[in-house]
């Protein structure tokens, strides 16, 4: 594994970034490295909550919403099989995260059931500019591009219906795959499905630790946009 990200960070700001030598396919990461929620997220449960009278600051759910989701990650990461996943347990965790962000009122599950709707139209995202250069980069460069990400099978109706997710080869998504990043599992099967080795990937993320860390450990090439 070569790890290029400096290199390739120093490329891309001078806006002449291309795959490195013996790339054959570039997987991006969506949420964050390609598109964002527009509004934010947390004025999403805020508008969500308003509509079934519950009145909270935008700042008390960015801190409540951070905490229910790190509750998630560590329920999957103390799971055995650590960070498998389905339909269902996706479904399961936006349910539990809204919960806790509303600290259990009775509205809970019509919120939830509000946000899970939102969050699947192609209308509650935006592209990210950076995102969109490095994907028209990596397709100028003939690279098989894919999309591997966290998000649940919603991704797949709102990949065909924006650009620059609409312009890749690939949908990968962790609750049709079973697994989710970090598992080891998720990137054997992303290349098993491409057909290529460790070293001929490169993952783009804005993770840290799901993409930047976890993609190492797979034995991919990595890129963070963070
Ligand atoms: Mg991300």
């Amino acid at each position: 594994m070569k790890d290029s990200g400096k290199a390739a960070v120093a490329q891309r700001a001078a806006g002449v970034w291309s795959p490195p030598e013996g790339v054959k396919a570039v997987v991006f990461d969506v949420v964050g490295t390609l598109i964002e929620p527009r509004p934010s997220v947390a004025h999403a449960y805020q508008h969500a909550a308003a509509r079934h009278g519950i009145e909270r600051d935008p700042e008390t759910i960015r801190r409540r919403f951070a905490t229910a989701w790190r509750r998630q990650e560590m329920i999957d990461a103390a799971a055995t099989p650590a960070f498998s996943t389905s339909r269902s347990r996706e479904a399961e965790r936006w349910r539990a995260i809204v919960e806790d962000v509303f600290d259990g009122v009775p509205a809970s599950g019509t919120i939830f059931a509000d946000l899970w709707e939102h969050f699947g139209r192609v209308d509650a995202w935006q592209p990210i500019p950076a995102g969109r250069e490095l994907v028209q980069r990596a397709l100028d460069a003939k690279a098989t591009v894919a999309l591997a990400s966290n998000f649940d099978e919603r991704l797949l109706e709102i990949a065909g219906r924006l650009e620059p997710l609409s312009w890749v080869h690939h949908v990968f998504a962790s609750s049709e795959i079973g697994w989710r990043k970090p598992a080891p599992e998720f990137f054997r099967w992303v290349e098993s499905r491409l057909g290529y080795e460790p070293t001929e990937l490169l993952l783009v993320g804005d993770d840290p630790e799901l993409d930047i860390a976890a993609g190492k450990r797979a034995g991919w090439h990595v890129l963070g946009v963070m």
